[in-house]
């Protein structure tokens, strides 16, 4: 396997928050990053050491960068499948576009997990009102109808609990295409996120829990506090994805425990905001395994140091920084971004739990 040394570069589109702790994690390691980004302020360009400014689809641009950077990687999983497969004709990307292609449409990516015999929420496609109504039929009210593509945080979804809400969920997705989802009555939300190098080896970091605040994510609590065969259930669906998709890099697996089994939600092929934790709180960050991954490093340990909860700066939160400074076990990072706009991801916390350390 070619092993990229420290003293390359590597190129990153986007240049938000991930983009900016990948750039740091890389930087520890002797890396250097080149973040292709749309504004000068983004976090990413406010430490990195080169950035290309230009939008997703200018090719020019794309192959501009390309060509100054060894390797390219992304913090958005959403860059047109064109442009990745355009960069792919002068240096490998990863994850690679045949990657995106599947993890940027939900029903290619729930229809891939049932392909590798795992298990996922029932769902139907749905392209009119016609098949929404047939969908609900089948799959029993609640539902929970999304676009297939770029939606986030919650948006780009709607829930229809009674048949009269059919018609106005399809009208508000403005979209020619949607995944109808059976409502499911999970007791907990968790994810895995998987390391994998070009020659297949792989690490997962364990089980973490999510708990989200009006469909972002607010905490994540490290381990997730589930039984054993769960958590094992949960590492075997994430690493089965990650070896079948031929994935390099990361891949964040975001799942549903109900009744002692795990359903797969959603697949991100990037570092993940449930990920955040291991930056303090493991031997190996999320950031740095993704740099060993796919610079062909030995992938590096992901077992906890101590359990955590991470906790999202989110809009006006990320006011109350001072706080976090003076509190024991508190480790504050903060994305550089100048307006706390509401729902705007400012920075992250992640505390010691001090607690559940003297219970055990
Ligand atoms: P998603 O964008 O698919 O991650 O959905 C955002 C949030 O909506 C999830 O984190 C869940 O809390 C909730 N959700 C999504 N799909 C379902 C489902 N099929 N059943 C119940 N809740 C869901």
């Amino acid at each position: 396997m070619k092993i990229l040394p420290p003293g390359s570069t590597i190129g990153i589109f986007g240049g938000g928050q991930l983009a900016r702790m990948t750039a740091l994690a890389a930087a520890r390691l002797g890396y250097k990053t080149h973040i292709y980004a749309q504004a000068p302020d983004e976090p990413a360009c406010q430490i990195a050491a080169c950035r290309t400014l230009g939008a997703f689809d200018d090719m020019d641009k794309i192959s501009q960068f390309a060509e100054r950077v060894d390797i390219a990687t992304l913090e958005w999983e959403n860059v047109p499948v064109a442009a990745v497969a355009g960069l792919e004709k002068h240096i490998p990307c990863c994850p690679k576009s045949s990657i995106l292609h599947v993890t940027q449409n939900r029903l290619l990516e729930k229809g891939f997990a049932r392909e590798q015999g795992l298990a996922t929420p029932e769902f139907h496609a749905v392209r009119s009102p016609d098949d929404l109504r047939q969908a609900v039929e089948r799959l029993g009210l609640p539902v929970i109808l999304k676009t297939t593509r770029l939606g986030y945080d919650g948006k780009g979804q709607a829930a229809i609990r009674e048949e009269k809400d059919i018609e106005k969920a399809w009208k508000s997705l403005k979209t020619g295409e949607a995944i109808a989802e059976a409502f499911v009555p999970f007791q907990k939300e968790v994810s895995v996120i998987v390391a994998r190098r070009a020659d297949g080896q792989m690490r997962a970091f364990p089980p973490v829990e999510n708990r989200h605040q009006r469909g972002i994510l607010d905490e994540t609590h490290v381990p997730a506090a589930i039984p054993d065969a769960v958590r094992d259930q949960a590492i075997h669906m994430a690493t089965t994805l990650c070896e079948k998709l031929e994935a390099v890099g990361l891949l964040a697996v975001e799942m549903f425990v109900v009744e002692g089994q795990i359903l797969m939600n959603e697949l991100a092929p990037r570092p993940h905001n449930s990920g955040h934790w291991s930056i303090d709180g493991a031997a190996t960050s999320q950031f740095e395994q993704l740099v060993r991954a796919i610079c062909g490093l030995p992938l590096g340990d992901t077992r906890p140091l101590f359990p955590c909860i991470m906790k999202n700066l989110i809009g006006d939160a990320a006011r109350d920084w001072q706080d976090y400074l003076n509190m024991p076990g508190a480790h504050l990072h903060l994305y550089g971004k100048k307006d706390a706009r509401p729902g705007r991801k400012m920075g992250h916390v992640t505390i010691r739990n001090r607690r559940e350390e003297m219970e055990s």
